[in-house]
């Protein structure tokens, strides 16, 4: 149950075990900067940094096609760069640095790079919030107004292993903290009463039948989150 922060790696959205991370590849060779160390696979929904050599605008190309594409500013072509023939794999730093981006899916839609850049996730019917403004994305969708630099930080941050694909949530204008995925054993253990079933109907704002009796949670998932501004927790869940 060891951290990334444990590892000297600390992602400051993601404070759970590494194992609790679908991207963590342990230590491995990257494919950016031929560091031996602890590495994440970039595949689908991942993209990686190429600048434009005519106009110097950075643009992202799909990780997992590895296709070229035309420069978003300029539409001067723009090459994947040679990443090695086996899986796409990046360090820490070059994560950190930005040198790809892994999109995640939240509470208010998908944020990608694209996302990032504008400010606005992708969105989602119908949505109604008072955390963030939001605005018309089109067709019925309506996107969350949230700053860049907060977007940005998701796409550095690891993906939390779930059985449906992650809903990221937010808090104090900002993105909380993933601290993992948690089994009945946890929620006994960090219960503030030892009530761990309570402690979890608290974290998830309902009661869900069933949920806290599969405790293999091979068919459940359950997914922790902490704000790091009030401290406060959250929880969501799936279901295979
Ligand atoms: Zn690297
Ligand atoms: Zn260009
Ligand atoms: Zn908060």
């Amino acid at each position: 149950m060891t951290t990334f922060k444990a590892l000297g790696i600390d992602f400051p959205l993601f404070d759970a075990p590494a194992e609790d991370a679908s991207d963590y590849a342990g230590v491995a060779t990257c494919s950016f900067c031929s560091a031996q160390t602890h590495s994440f696979s970039l595949g689908i929904g991942c993209y990686v940094q190429v600048r434009c050599a005519t106009c110097g605008v950075e643009n992202w190309l799909d990780a997992d096609d590895r296709a070229n594409g035309l420069c978003r500013s300029c539409a001067r072509p723009v090459e994947f760069p040679f990443l090695g023939d086996g899986e796409v794999l990046i360090c820490y730093d070059c994560l950190r640095s930005g040198r790809a981006a892994i999109t995640k899916d939240t509470e208010f839609g998908m944020v990608s790079w694209e996302q990032a850049l504008s400010g606005v996730t992708h969105g989602v019917p119908g949505l109604k919030t008072d955390k963030f403004p939001v605005v018309d994305n089109g067709n019925g969708w309506y996107g969350a107004v949230i700053p860049s630099q907060h977007l940005l930080e998701l796409l550095r941050t690891p993906t939390p292993s779930t059985i449906q694909g992650e809903t990221w949530l937010f808090c104090c204008q900002q993105p909380m903290t993933f601290i993992g995925r948690w089994s009945r054993a946890n929620f006994s253990h960090y219960a503030p009463d030892g009530d761990g079933r309570a402690y979890l109907e608290r974290l998830l704002g309902k009661h869900v039948p069933g949920l806290w009796e599969d405790d293999l949670h091979d068919v459940t998932g359950i997914y922790v989150y902490r704000c790091p501004f009030c401290r406060r927790e959250v929880a969501n869940w799936d279901i295979a």
